[in-house]
């Protein structure tokens, strides 16, 4: 029996400490972590930089209200309108916050030049932006929007890769397209590169503005530090969350000048978002992952990653259908449901996390080692040799 309600399917399992890219149970099994809390122990567990980080001003001050001066807020800030396309950033808590304060901004923007009717965001279906209320409808999802009525208006959906789809979808009424660079909770799909710099051109033709939903993808899980630099495509706003507190609750949204310029005092906030805390943990994060050694390190090891998954797959050609992904965000699809799968990489030590259309995650910590990625893929090997051929 336990007081937790019930809305999570969890497994058996618990951990009482972590130590870079592993975790221990309770009764001290060591298991290879692949999920890092869904992409978000960015730099492993137990991170001495990040714990210096956090200790250091845990003993200085926590929480300060948003109505004074953050200077560490202003610190994080500076350092990511310097590594990116914005000129602007409001901190959250979490990575829907951080795409309400997206959709918020977006409106907001064309409000403030005398088109409120401009109000509409045009999203992917089934895509994963958070489980707010808003957030949930913009995913046009039915199991997550399942009980939770009435709708919430003010979105519209068209098909992943239906581009005829998304261009009649566009009224005088659309403020915004949204869509995740790399769709995460939905199996790992990846937007070409050239589909980003249409999404651009469109938006550019018809006024209106892009937003990248990079929390699962960004700060540096591709090997670039957004899921969308490739590309060289610039967004107007960017939330992004999952990777850049680290483990620490925080997220932020990214916005260019004129965006930024609409929200003006009073139009948004948040308690907790902003905290000297999280500003410390999240600065300390910035200062390694914004490298540019750091991210050719992620990009060579993630390769070898890829390469020595497809091999796995070429000798497996029955289980596995496709190696999915960029750089650490890692999606191995499976012909079959993959809970069995995911469960044997468990016996085995390995914790990975599922993602619709049969998809199991693979998300290690970034600076994982390749030794450790060695051992990850011996156990995958493994487990595939259970199965008949
Ligand atoms: C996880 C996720 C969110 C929501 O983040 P929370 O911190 O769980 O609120 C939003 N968008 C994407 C793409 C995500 O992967």
């Amino acid at each position: 029996m336990s007081y937790l309600a019930g809305n999570y399917n969890r497994k058996k399992i618990s951990f009482k400490k972590g130590s870079g890219s592993y975790l221990y149970t309770v009764n001290g099994t060591k298991y290879l972590d692949m999920v890092s809390g869904i992409a978000v122990n960015s730099l492993g567990h137990a991170n001495p930089k990040l714990l210096e980080a956090l200790i250091k001003q845990a003993k200085k001050v926590w929480h300060v209200s948003n109505s004074f001066l953050i200077p560490e807020g202003e610190e994080l800030a500076k350092k990511l309108v310097k590594k990116t396309f914005a000129k602007h950033v409001i901190f959250q808590s979490s990575g829907t916050e951080a795409t309400e304060a997206a959709i918020k901004a977006a409106r907001r923007y064309f409000y403030s030049i005398g088109k409120p009717q401009k109000n509409r965001i045009l999203c992917i279906k089934n895509s994963f932006h958070g489980r707010t209320i808003a957030a949930i409808f913009a995913s046009g999802s039915k199991k997550m929007t399942e009980g939770f009525g009435p709708k919430v208006g003010g979105f519209d959906h068209f098909n992943f890769g239906d581009h005829k789809g998304l261009k009649k979808a566009i009224t005088n009424k659309t403020a915004a397209i949204m869509v995740e660079t790399i769709m995460g909770e939905g199996g790992i799909k990846v937007i070409p590169d050239w589909c980003l710099r249409e999404l651009r051109k469109i938006c550019n033709k018809k006024k209106i503005l892009l937003i990248l939903d990079e929390v699962q993808c960004g700060i540096g899980r591709t090997g670039e530090f957004f899921a969308f630099d490739k590309s060289k495509v610039k967004p107007d706003i960017v939330p992004i969350a999952k990777g850049i507190g680290g483990g620490f609750p925080l997220g932020a949204v990214l916005m260019t000048k004129k965006v930024a310029k609409a929200m003006t005092p009073g139009s948004h906030g948040s308690t907790f978002g902003g905290n000297p805390l999280a500003m410390k943990v999240g600065s300390a994060v910035m200062d390694i992952i914004s490298k540019k050694s750091f991210l050719n390190n992620v990009k060579k090891n993630s390769k070898y990653f890829h390469n020595q998954l497809n091999k796995l797959r070429e000798k497996y050609p029955k289980i596995i259908k496709e190696v999915r992904g960029r750089g650490f965000l890692i999606g191995l699809q499976l012909y079959k449901d993959q809970t069995d799968f995911i469960k044997k990489l468990m016996d085995n030590k390995l914790l990975t996390i599922r993602a619709a259309e049969n998809v199991i995650r693979v998300l290690p910590p970034l600076n994982i080692k390749k030794k450790e990625i060695d051992h990850a893929l011996k156990i995958f090997h493994k487990v595939c040799s259970s199965y008949k051929k």
